[in-house]
């Protein structure tokens, strides 16, 4: 198995760093430690930059619900995603 990078870990910033990587035709291999994700929720809220984020990911509309974004979370409002 050859990749130009090696993602370790598959939690909130690995998965979203791989998948940033892949939009833009860089393929990723993602290891973790743990064979399924983690069971329980890691977060209730998402503050305004996270959101950005999400957005550039094309992923911040699956997140509205059942998640809260911070009431000072300012989407950009460019993004149409
Ligand atoms: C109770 C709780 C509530 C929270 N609430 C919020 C919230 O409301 N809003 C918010 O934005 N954030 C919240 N957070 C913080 C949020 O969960 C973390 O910021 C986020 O999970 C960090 O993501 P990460 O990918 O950096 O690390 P992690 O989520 O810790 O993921 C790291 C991954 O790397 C793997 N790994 C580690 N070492 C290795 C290794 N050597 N080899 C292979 N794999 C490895 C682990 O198995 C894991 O899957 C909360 C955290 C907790 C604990």
């Amino acid at each position: 198995m050859t990749a130009p990078v090696v993602v370790v870990g598959a939690g909130p910033v690995g998965l979203t760093a791989a998948l940033l990587l892949a939009r833009r035709g860089i393929e990723c291999v993602v290891l973790d430690r743990h064979r399924a994700p983690y069971s329980l929720p890691r977060a209730v809220h998402l503050d305004g930059e996270v959101v950005r984020i999400l957005q550039e990911a094309g992923l911040a509309e699956e997140f509205r619900s059942p998640w809260t974004w911070s009431t000072r979370a300012r989407p950009d409002p460019a993004s149409s995603r």
